[in-house]
């Protein structure tokens, strides 16, 4: 979907427009996500612009919690409130004589007039008008006062605001990139508010206004503004200015089929990243809600992401958002990251649920030969400077932790429950089956003998672990599971863990004899 002249890429300019009344969630990141492909992907500009006509509901909270979330998912923009552009300012509130020049040139032009109902009169008739049956729609009662009226009305300093004149007849058409083309007729639409009493603009009014003078070329949003569309063709119409491409992005719904929202648990960003949730993998996701390459690929790097976005293959129909499929992305991305780099992040996880014992922490600004360490992928990453990490025995160890548990691991936040007992005593037992593993004296002897034949081991390798387990069990001629299980049970706490052979080496000789006799201790 390379622009297809040099001179449509330099226009390609595209904007994601939150209103600062809340956190960034699903449905927003998503928005501005494909804008942010789309603009990457072509070569075009990426803006920001915060739209805070509703004064009483947005604020400075919002505000920046939009832009944190944006960041934290690496969505940067090129201009905006906090980085300036040739097209500014980026906030509405701060463009209030824009608004103003376009609405009085639709007045002077009889494309729009001032109406001096108030609002009591206003809810009347509409309540009058739902009693009788009917739409409750503007009546249209000033829209021809006569000018001597308005003059005195005005002079009288009486409240008002500024309203479209709707053609009564015809109809409005416009073509949508997914969708295709809609048509409304005119006599559904009504004679809407340009201003607002207290002058501010509307939301329909203030972005054809700033879309056109921030030169955007494709306006790309929710679905959900597909009817404020047909309002905002006609202001383009009447102040003669070039409509934008549109694209409507589908609806995203939560697993009951009805529209995503709180009621189907969090749905902001920052609840993701306090998850654990992997930037790379929540973009991966939720470029997936509405658009896919070829209904099959799911995983995605950003970069392929950026090679791959079209906005012609983002779909007509409602995505539904999956969370153990999110969660199932991120552990991909988990998987797939450099192992060191994976190991950085999951020290800092364990460390920050205390975790790491205190001899763990060292400085460690050289890389790290993780080439050394058997049974893993060579990793050609390094440490960013400065990064702190441990010394470099502990660090090789925690890289084969979480090679052998693989995609077992889904969050890093996860990390401190699953791998405690690797480094602290205090860890979680499964009282159920420790019970069920070693209740029987005959379980605890066999484990006694485990203890035995590892302290006596020459080397303590996975290799000569596995030998001795598997030749004691067939000495008392009984199934290596005999064995394996209460041992399992008697290291981790657990019923269920990666390769157990695996666990002896990684706790040591010492810990895992000392875990073993604990656990066959007579019981009183
Ligand atoms: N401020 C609007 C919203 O948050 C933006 C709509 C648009 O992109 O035109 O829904």
């Amino acid at each position: 979907m390379k622009a297809d002249t040099q001179q449509e890429q330099d226009s390609i300019r595209v904007r994601f427009a939150p209103s600062p009344t809340g956190h960034l969630h699903v449905g927003g990141a998503r928005t501005a996500l494909y804008n942010w492909l789309y603009a990457r992907k072509t070569g075009g500009k990426f803006i920001l612009r915060i739209e805070d006509t509703d004064a009483r509901r947005s604020t400075r909270d919002s505000y920046e919690g939009i832009l944190r979330g944006m960041s934290w998912l690496g969505l940067d923009w090129d201009e905006g409130p906090d980085k300036g552009g040739d097209y500014g300012p980026y906030v509405q509130s701060a463009r209030g004589v824009l608004y103003h020049a376009d609405a009085q040139k639709l007045i002077d032009e009889g494309k729009a007039y001032r109406c001096f109902c108030n609002p009591e009169e206003l809810e009347a008739k509409k309540e009058e008008a739902r009693l009788n049956k009917l739409d409750p729609v503007y009546d249209r009662a000033c829209r021809d006062l006569e000018p001597g009226e308005i003059e005195r009305r005005l002079a009288a300093g009486e409240p008002h605001v500024i309203r479209f004149r709707m053609p009564l007849e015809g109809e409005v058409r416009f073509d949508d990139i997914v969708r295709g083309r809609f048509t409304f007729s005119n006599a559904d639409l009504d004679d809407f508010v340009l201003i607002k009493s207290d002058g501010r603009p509307t939301y329909n009014f203030a972005v054809v206004v700033d879309d056109t003078r921030m030169r955007i070329s494709h306006v790309i949003r929710g679905d959900d503004h597909i009817s404020n569309t047909p309002r905002q063709v006609h202001i383009y119409l009447a102040l003669g200015y070039r409509l934008p491409k549109f694209a409507h992005l589908p609806m995203i719904l939560g697993g009951d089929r009805t529209r995503l929202s709180k009621r189907h648990g969090a749905v902001s960003i920052d609840h993701y990243a306090e998850k654990s949730y992997l930037p790379d993998a929540m973009i991966n996701y939720l470029a997936l809600l509405g658009w896919s390459l070829d209904g099959k690929r799911e995983f995605f790097e950003r970069q392929a992401l950026i090679e791959n976005f079209s906005l012609k293959r983002v779909s007509k129909n409602p995505a539904v958002f999956d969370n153990d499929k999110m969660e199932h992305i991120n552990a991909e991305h988990l998987k797939k990251m450099p192992l060191i780099r994976k190991t950085i992040l999951a020290y800092h996880t364990l460390e920050s649920a205390g975790c790491i014992p205190a001899d763990f922490s060292v400085d460690l600004s050289k890389p790290v030969d993780l080439k050394l360490i058997g049974g893993t992928e060579p990793v050609e990453d390094t440490a960013a400077e400065g990064e702190k990490i441990f010394n470099e025995r502990e660090f090789r160890r925690l890289a084969m932790i979480l090679n052998v548990y693989g995609n077992r691991i889904k969050l890093l936040k996860d990390l401190p429950s699953m791998l405690r007992y690797l480094y602290k005593d205090d860890f979680p037992r499964d009282e159920h089956a420790c019970h069920t593993w070693l209740k029987e004296e005959r379980a605890r002897e066999r484990i006694r003998l485990l203890a035995d034949g590892l302290e006596e081991l020459k080397y303590f390798d996975v290799a000569t672990v596995e030998e001795a387990l598997r030749s004691l069990a067939d000495r008392l001629e009984i199934d290596a599971g005999e064995l394996i299980h209460p041992c399992r049970v008697a290291l981790t706490g657990q019923s269920v863990s990666p390769d157990i052979f695996w666990i002896i080496v990684f706790l040591g000789r010492a810990k895992s004899v000392e875990r073993l006799r604990a656990a066959a201790a007579p019981r009183g």
